[in-house]
């Protein structure tokens, strides 16, 4: 909620329409008169779902931990360069849309890395992290919130390592794993 509070807050900084963080993010804040398009989730995302709650459980020791209200369906995420979009209603609603073409095509590790980043932004209130280390003669990102998704290869990898970043923010163990 705080970090909520703080996007919007940044978000009236600018004036009116014209808000910067609507365009490039897929963390977009509706106006009012926007309401939420579904009210259910599509079983499409159900694994994707349950693994995220698992894993949060797991990283932050609390065995409760549900996404909550946040239905998950495939729409048009309104930016061509965007796979996913996390969308919060002035109401304090919030829903995560997937683009069917993207999905249709993708890998479940992929799927996975992308439902990953939309609820970190819907369900644990982060925005973009967009750091990135050099090792093994290239560069990794240090978050599953960069706003370019961790790659299958790599997700696949440095699982463990991504959602313990994701959930408790500490890049320790990922850069251990890298060496560095
Ligand atoms: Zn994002």
């Amino acid at each position: 909620m705080k970090a909520f509070m703080l996007l919007l807050l940044g978000c009236l900084a600018f004036s009116g329409s014209s808000c910067g963080l609507r365009v490039h993010r897929d963390l977009i804040l509706k106006d009012q008169g926007f309401s939420r398009l579904f009210s259910s989730t599509d079983p499409s995302f159900a694994s994707q779902i349950s693994s995220f709650e698992l894993t949060a459980a797991a990283k932050t020791g609390d065995p409760t931990f549900r996404i909550g209200d946040i239905p998950i369906n495939f729409g048009d995420p309104e930016n061509e360069q965007f796979q996913g979009v996390c969308f919060v209603y002035s109401s304090g609603e919030k829903e995560i849309i997937i683009r069917k073409s993207w999905w249709d095509g993708a890998s479940g590790l992929a799927r996975e890395s992308l439902i990953f980043h939309e609820l970190g932004h819907c369900a644990l209130n982060r925005d973009h992290h967009n750091e990135t280390v050099e090792a093994l003669s290239r560069f990794f990102k240090t978050s599953m919130m960069n706003s370019v998704i961790v790659g299958p290869a790599d997700y696949l990898q440095f699982k463990d390592e991504y959602h313990e970043e994701l959930f408790t923010l500490s890049t320790t163990s990922l850069l251990g794993s890298l060496g560095l």
